[in-house]
């Protein structure tokens, strides 16, 4: 077998998701089955009790699903991968593998939305505070770290404001004071920035997004860094059930062979595009790590090697103009989610938070004017274009 772990990122999304069976097989096969047979009683004991490696009941383990769980750990760089049923499950999987009743976390504020609403409504009810911050200025951190505090949840960029936070720093405040920090690491892939090299000791992914790449599949992973955290979190994954399917995992794992080339021209694309959209006359101002005028640009450039698909802008005509660009836009799809290889475009103001107050959505960096566009592999000036016939439409 290769030793995946000494190639190229690019050598290892081809190749990293294989598990070797006696057929030869080049691609790892869709083991759906939920169970697996014991030789005998002996060798059943020993599958138990860990002296033998192997396969008990897919929910624990299953070859497809460790097809997937390698390839993400390799690309990681971390120790071994759990797979998850979303990536909110993942989430879910770190808080609560890491907190419990009496604990504190510190989490970003800059934050998938429902992330924060695992931590208000779910973590809550178990006894777990959270106080949400800024975590784009460490002094904020700093501030809300309590004697209580264990766990530090950041992504970075973030949701929506592509803010972003210094991975090294928060890791180096974090250890310092025995706690533990997880990073969303959904919006880069490890193609992009691989968190556990700046000292995180826990990455989450959304697989559902540009892991998987073609809006076919809702996943999840976490990947630790040592033996101690995998036994933690592979039993408490045990207990709390929401494992991924071998189906999804064979989805996934061929979505990840394409990943690198994939990113590369995300970027590309995203970075046409927000050139193109920061000298529009319609346009207040951009929010992308790749361009100078991003307030940490720099540090994004220290800790990620490629500023990723996602744009945020700000339209001057607030609600109104992002309603009829939304209404006139032909190639890019109006719809929620980001990573596949088709490009997406949504206007949160009017669509997935038009329900939430006014003064509760601005508290969330909801502006008025807020558009995402997470951008696809499709020709760049024929999505230029579409946004030009779109913006034209702006009186
Ligand atoms: C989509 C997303 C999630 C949640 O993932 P699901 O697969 O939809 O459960 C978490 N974090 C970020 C940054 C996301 O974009």
């Amino acid at each position: 077998m290769k030793d995946v772990r000494k190639h190229h990122p690019d050598t290892q999304c081809v190749h990293a998701s294989l598990i070797h069976d006696e057929t030869g097989c080049v691609v790892t096969p869709i083991y759906q089955t939920s169970t697996f047979s014991f030789r005998n009683v002996d060798h059943g004991a020993a599958l138990f009790s860990g002296k033998v490696k192997g396969y008990i009941y897919t929910r624990m383990g299953n070859p497809t699903v460790e097809s997937v769980e390698t390839a993400v750990a390799v690309l990681e760089k971390g120790y071994a991968g759990i797979g998850c049923a979303s990536g909110m499950a993942a989430s879910h999987l770190t808080i609560s593998s890491l907190v419990g009743a009496g604990d504190h976390m510190i989490c970003s504020r800059a934050v998938y939305g429902p992330t924060a609403g695992l931590a208000r409504n779910v973590m809550s009810r178990f006894g777990v505070k959270t106080t949400f911050v800024d975590t784009s200025d460490i002094a904020n951190i700093a501030g809300a770290i309590t004697p209580e505090t264990k766990l530090i949840f950041i992504e970075t960029p973030g949701n929506p404001t592509m803010a972003v936070t210094d991975i090294e720093a928060t890791a180096r405040l974090a250890h310092d004071n025995g706690i533990k920090l997880a990073v969303d690491n959904t919006f880069m892939s490890p193609i992009l920035q691989r968190p556990l090299e700046w000292g995180a000791d826990v990455v989450v992914h959304s697989m559902t997004k540009f892991l998987n790449g073609h809006a076919d599949v809702v996943a999840g992973i976490v990947v630790v860094n040592n033996e101690e955290d995998y036994q933690h979190f592979r039993r408490m994954s045990n207990y709390l059930g929401g494992t991924i399917d071998p189906f999804n995992s064979f989805l996934v794992a061929r979505g990840i062979k394409t990943l690198a080339i994939r990113i590369e021209r995300h970027c590309s694309n995203a970075m046409k595009l927000a050139q193109y959209l920061e000298q529009h006359p319609q346009v207040e101002r951009v929010m992308y790590p790749g361009l100078k005028s991003h307030p940490q640009y720099d540090r994004h450039r220290k800790q990620a090697r490629g500023p990723g698909g996602l744009i945020s802008f700000e339209l001057k005509g607030g609600i109104e103009a992002g309603k009829i660009l939304m209404n006139s836009v032909e190639l890019l799809v109006l719809a929620v989610s980001l990573g596949g290889v088709e490009s997406l475009i949504q206007h949160p103001a009017s669509m997935t938070h038009s329900s939430m107050e006014r003064a509760d959505r601005l508290q969330a960096g909801i502006t008025d004017g807020l558009v995402r566009i997470s951008v696809g592999i499709e020709d760049a000036d024929e999505l230029i274009a579409d946004l030009e016939q779109g913006l034209a439409k702006i009186k």
